[in-house]
């Protein structure tokens, strides 16, 4: 096979718990990860070269061995121990930078997977999860998709029942926050309550919509907010405008809304478009 090309979705974290710092700087977290429709489109194809090259159609991130979709590819060949005959690998770029939605995590994870189907499957799942964790926290749980637990710094992954079928809107502000600037305003504001996740599992497990959307928490979002104040106002408004529930997802800047109607929620996008650079409407997926 010389080409091979495929999606690489888009997450929410419906449920995010800090549980604590690690002796070696990383925070343990409890998350409920959630695959959602929006996705990049990553192709990648052999040629006579060697080495690894990217075009990436956002023009400000790095096509070097900074981008995680090369880091992915290079520990690829390391982990199976092949010989790269030169790559080309290429990202349509349509899940926005630096928004909590694992964008550059997922770009990894796919470049992963359809590596290991180009080249006849030489890793295992096993392996293939365990070299994704190297790359970040959430890399393993976007090699799976659907609905997953997680724990630790992203290696323990429980599947989970699927959030019931709804429209999910997606917004981002006009910035950024990266993930480790989300961590230092945890850790400078004392952390925030701790959640719960049972009933959020246990709405899930009942298929029950409107208890998960009531059981939305995200530990990292107080401390985001009280710096970035539209984070808030930002899930006031998908409120109003018809969500059952609104979070920030993962370190932010995104913020989402549930919605049980996809009318109601292509309207509710509408009615923010004037006002916002990123709106989109999604859906969640049960799989890859
Ligand atoms: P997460 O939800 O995993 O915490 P995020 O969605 O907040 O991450 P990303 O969009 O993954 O953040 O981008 C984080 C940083 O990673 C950016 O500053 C970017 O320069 C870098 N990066 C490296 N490779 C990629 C990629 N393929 N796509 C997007 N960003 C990338």
């Amino acid at each position: 096979m010389k080409q091979i090309s495929g999606k690489a979705y888009a997450k929410i974290n419906l449920y995010l718990d800090v549980r604590g710092l690690r002796a070696d700087g990383y925070h343990e977290l409890e998350t409920v990860f959630q695959t959602v429709e929006l996705c990049d489109l990553v192709a990648a194809s052999l040629h006579r070269q060697g080495g690894i090259s990217l075009r990436c159609s956002l023009p400000y991130l790095p096509t070097d061995g900074r981008n995680l979709a090369v880091k992915a590819a290079e520990l690829f060949f390391r982990e199976t121990g092949l010989e790269n005959p030169g790559l080309n690998l290429n990202i349509k770029k349509n899940i926005p930078v630096g928004a909590g939605l694992a964008g550059g995590s997922t770009d990894a994870a796919c470049v992963l997977r359809l590596l290991n189907r180009m080249f006849g499957m030489p890793l295992s799942g096993e392996r293939l999860a365990a070299a994704a964790l190297t790359l970040g926290a959430d890399v393993p749980f976007c090699l799976r998709g659907g609905t997953a637990l997680a724990g630790g710094v992203g290696e323990k992954l429980r599947p989970l029942p699927p959030l019931p079928e709804c429209a999910v809107v997606l917004v981002k502000p006009g910035f950024s926050v990266s993930t480790k600037a989300a961590f230092a305003l945890y850790d400078q504001t004392g952390g925030s309550r701790p959640g719960k996740s049972a009933p959020l599992l246990a709405a899930l497990t009942r298929g029950d919509l409107k208890g998960v959307c009531r059981e939305l928490h995200n530990g990292l979002e107080g401390p985001v907010a009280g710096q970035f104040p539209v984070i808030g106002q930002l899930k006031e408004r998908l409120a109003e405008l018809g969500a059952e529930g609104a979070l920030m997802t993962g370190s932010g800047s995104a913020v989402y809304g549930i919605f049980s109607r996809r009318e109601a929620a292509v309207q509710a996008a509408e009615a923010l478009r004037g006002q916002l650079r990123f709106v989109t409407v999604t859906r969640p997926l049960a799989g890859l």
